[in-house]
């Protein structure tokens, strides 16, 4: 007994695109970084000729070995471990109506919960296994492939490497486009040696992503109609997963909650190790 109260009590957090993982120790949640010093690891692993690459060093090539890199591979992130957490910090003496919205790098999920006396129960869950962050990439770059079209009359889907560069950077503006309402994209040459030069605004990223991020608010609207639970009954929104950064998913889902302040106080690439971190220093009897 005495020995087990002293082993540390770890959560892991397998994420579609980043894991973290986060230990229960001396009574608080620390979230472990990686060697280099980083908090969460791209979930990706590379197969090259000798070695085997995990991790940033994995991510970093995947432009340049897309076949033998695997990454998108699983987010299905449990609602249960944000709930646990929640638990044992809400007013134990209230029940509260709580919407998880975790939109992540490639899975969406909602899930309604009622906590109640430290408890949590599902009332329902929703979602999409193939909506999220690839998805929106996915609309940047054929919106660039589109644009490379018209300029240069060429066609650049049977090129995995540029298509797979293009990726990397239309990800990279639309984690920019999170914070500011224009930047760029800017790949030497993309493809038969042509350079390829872009402005992307927040307004045009929206408007190619509008019908998905409908879609989300749909997927929100089913899960409070199966749990029969009016919206204005809900208590707190917490957002998890990385695409929850996005200014238009919050708007929208604020829009939907007539105003309601959402919670995003836990990080959301965190949230899940954060939880589960909790949940298992319960089960270790910490
Ligand atoms: P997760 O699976 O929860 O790790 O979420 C990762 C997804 O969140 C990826 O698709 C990222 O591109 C996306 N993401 C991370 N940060 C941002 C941001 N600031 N703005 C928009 N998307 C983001």
């Amino acid at each position: 007994e005495g020995e087990r109260k002293e082993a540390p009590a770890i959560g892991i957090d397998l994420g579609t695109t980043y894991s973290c993982v986060a230990v229960w120790n001396h009574s608080r949640v620390e979230i472990i970084p990686n060697e280099q010093g980083n908090r969460t690891t791209p979930s990706t692993v590379a197969f090259l000729d000798a070695e085997r690459l995990v991790g940033d060093g994995a991510k970093n090539q995947i432009a340049m070995n897309p076949a033998n890199t695997i990454f998108d591979a699983k987010s299905e992130p449990t609602a249960a471990a944000i709930a646990y957490s929640l638990a044992n910090k809400s007013d134990i003496t209230r029940k509260m109506n709580v919407l998880v919205f975790d939109l992540g790098g490639g899975t969406f999920d909602v899930s309604l919960l009622t906590i109640e006396g430290g408890t949590f129960k599902v009332e329902a869950v929703a979602g999409d296994t193939h909506l999220g962050g690839e998805d929106f990439d996915n609309c940047m770059v054929n919106h660039c492939v589109k644009v490379f079209k018209r300029r240069s009359n060429k066609d650049l889907t049977g090129n995995l490497k540029a298509l797979g560069r293009l990726r990397v950077a239309c990800e990279k503006a639309k984690r920019i486009l999170s914070s500011t309402t224009e930047t760029s994209i800017d790949i030497d040459f993309l493809h038969e040696g042509i350079d390829f030069s872009l402005k992307f605004t927040r307004a045009k990223f929206e408007e190619l992503n509008m019908d998905l991020f409908n879609k989300c608010i749909q997927i929100v609207e089913t899960c409070l109609n199966d749990a029969k639970i009016e919206k204005s009954n809900v208590d707190e929104i917490i957002l998890v997963g990385g695409s929850t950064r996005i200014p238009k998913v919050q708007s929208l889902l604020q829009e939907l909650f007539d105003s309601k302040e959402l919670c995003k106080s836990v990080n959301p690439d965190e949230a899940v190790a954060y939880g589960a971190a909790v949940m298992a220093a319960n089960l270790s009897g910490e």
